[in-house]
């Protein structure tokens, strides 16, 4: 049955119950059984967060003359997390809707500025750590820029050495991690920024993920090399609220060395019926809840408080890297440098399928394979318990089994198949495989091992993005 437009309206009891029902098969990251997506700093932080956000929940950050509240919290927060990276009183920035955003707008300032400063760069590149978040590939593909990527070292830090290799008459943005999304190392930036300073180029460094967890790491005496503003050569970063800043959802910074950059990301039109129009990054409306929740979270805990948090959490990642590599088959990949982390070793996609049956949710990774883990203040409570079903699930998946045989001989015949069989045969596999891909969590979930084997190694990476908007395409269904 199609989903219509409803004629009548529901009671309120009866709506809340069915949004009750439907989140019943939801990962439930409130146990900390989801090591991504979610990041948790305890039920006193929750709870600021909520009152923050209702008590701003009609404003809307895209007026800061109807709301000069917004425009003090925005402002702050930018000058905080400028402070906090390295960039106190020569930093300029914004907030954004998240990491993606910061990331898209930086790229268009360089877009911009490569307009007015390298006009003959056509189109203008950036090169990408192999590492780097795909936003920025996003970023390219909306602005017009050129993304280059470039392999990384064993280490899975980006390789300098190859990206000044890389480096061509175009090229007006590079790219740097702090640390990297996969497997959670800091790429070495002061090399990156310093190639860009020579071309005299622009740098961003992602910071989305370490941005608000790093300064505090370091703080506490852990090895962390430069990777913000005290770098000379960084141009740009950006920084998410709503990860390690423990902010709610919807709240990144993206931040410029100096005004000139910010000022080619503003966009201002003049000429509307509606008025002069102006903003500051791509959305229109911005939602007063997040930008008050995030100056919320920082001006509740200061440093003080991130540093509490932030010293649970090390001692938790140290305490699951420590376990991990106690398992034999299993390792981290390369040397994370705070609390994201990658969990190779064979088999390791059935070890994620024997977690999904244990209840824990784990993105699957690729080139190579492994798993992923962001541990967050939540997470404390629910370690050994994590460990110990790890423990059992690598066991579960090294005993042979007829479904794991099953699995590797379809990764085998699928990917026999695709190259064989013509074109049209491998959409329709490939339709049918997002079919079962796409089913819902619960009864197709346990075993995926063998889909992702096989798409890790697909050949051809067009079927690839042919099954994933297929899949989209159906997963924006209404049911
Ligand atoms: C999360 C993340 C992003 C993207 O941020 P969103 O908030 O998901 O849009 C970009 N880069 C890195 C390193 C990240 O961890």
């Amino acid at each position: 049955m199609p989903v219509r437009f409803p004629a009548q309206g529901k009671p309120k009891a009866a709506v809340l119950q069915e949004m009750r029902l439907a989140r019943q098969r939801d990962v439930r990251w409130q146990d900390g059984r989801a090591f991504s997506l979610v990041y948790q700093a305890g039920e006193d932080v929750a709870g600021l967060l909520k009152e923050a956000y209702a008590m701003f929940f009609s404003e809307n950050g895209l007026s800061p003359v109807a709301f000069p509240s917004l425009r003090k919290f925005e402002a702050e927060v930018v000058a905080m997390s400028a402070d906090l990276l390295g960039g106190a009183g020569r930093t300029a920035g914004s907030m954004t809707s998240g990491g993606t955003e910061s990331i898209l707008t930086a790229v268009y300032a360089a877009r911009e500025w490569a307009r007015l400063h390298r006009p003959e760069a056509n189109p203008p590149e950036m090169l990408l750590p192999a590492s780097a978040h795909p936003a920025f590939d996003k970023a390219a593909r909306y602005f017009g820029v050129r993304a280059v990527r470039v392999p990384v070292g064993d280490d899975f830090r980006a390789d300098p050495q190859a990206m000044r290799a890389a480096c061509t008459p175009n090229t007006v943005l590079v790219v740097g991690s702090a640390p990297s999304y996969p497997q959670g190392v800091i790429d070495p930036i002061p090399e990156i920024a310093a190639l860009a300073q020579e071309r005299g180029i622009l740098c961003h460094v992602d910071a989305c993920v370490g941005g608000f967890m790093l300064p505090f790491v370091r703080k506490l005496g852990y090895p962390v090399p430069p990777f913000d503003f005290s770098v000379p050569g960084v141009t740009s970063m950006s920084a998410d609220l709503h990860k390690y800043g423990y902010a709610a959802k919807g709240a990144s910074v993206v931040l410029y060395r100096g005004r000139d950059l910010r000022r080619l990301a503003y966009f201002v039109h003049t000429d509307w019926s509606g008025g002069v129009y102006a903003s500051p990054a791509l959305g229109g409306t911005r939602p007063g809840g997040a930008i008050a929740a995030a100056w919320a979270v920082m001006t509740y805990l200061g440093e003080a408080g991130y540093l509490n948090l932030t010293r649970t959490v090390m001692q938790t990642a140290e305490k699951i890297r420590r376990g991990v590599e106690a398992i034999p088959g299993l390792r981290i990949l390369g040397a994370p440098a705070m609390s994201v982390m990658a969990v190779a070793g064979e088999n390791i996609y059935a070890v994620g399928d024997e977690l999904a049956d244990r209840g824990w949710h784990l993105d699957r990774q690729q080139f190579p394979p492994s798993l992923h883990l962001t541990v967050h203040y939540g997470h404390a409570a629910v370690a050994d318990d994590f460990l110990r079903d790890l423990a059992a699930a690598a066991q579960a998946a090294r005993r042979p089994s007829l479904a794991r045989l099953r699995d590797a001989a379809l990764v085998r015949a699928g990917n026999a198949l695709v190259r064989l069989l013509p074109e049209r045969l491998v959409s329709r596999l490939m339709r049918r495989a997002g079919k079962l891909l796409g089913a819902p969590a619960g009864e197709g979930e346990g075993r995926t091992a063998a889909m992702y084997g096989m798409l890790g190694t697909l050949p051809n990476r067009g079927d690839l993005r042919e099954l994933v908007l297929d899949m989209l395409e159906q997963m924006s269904a209404a049911e």
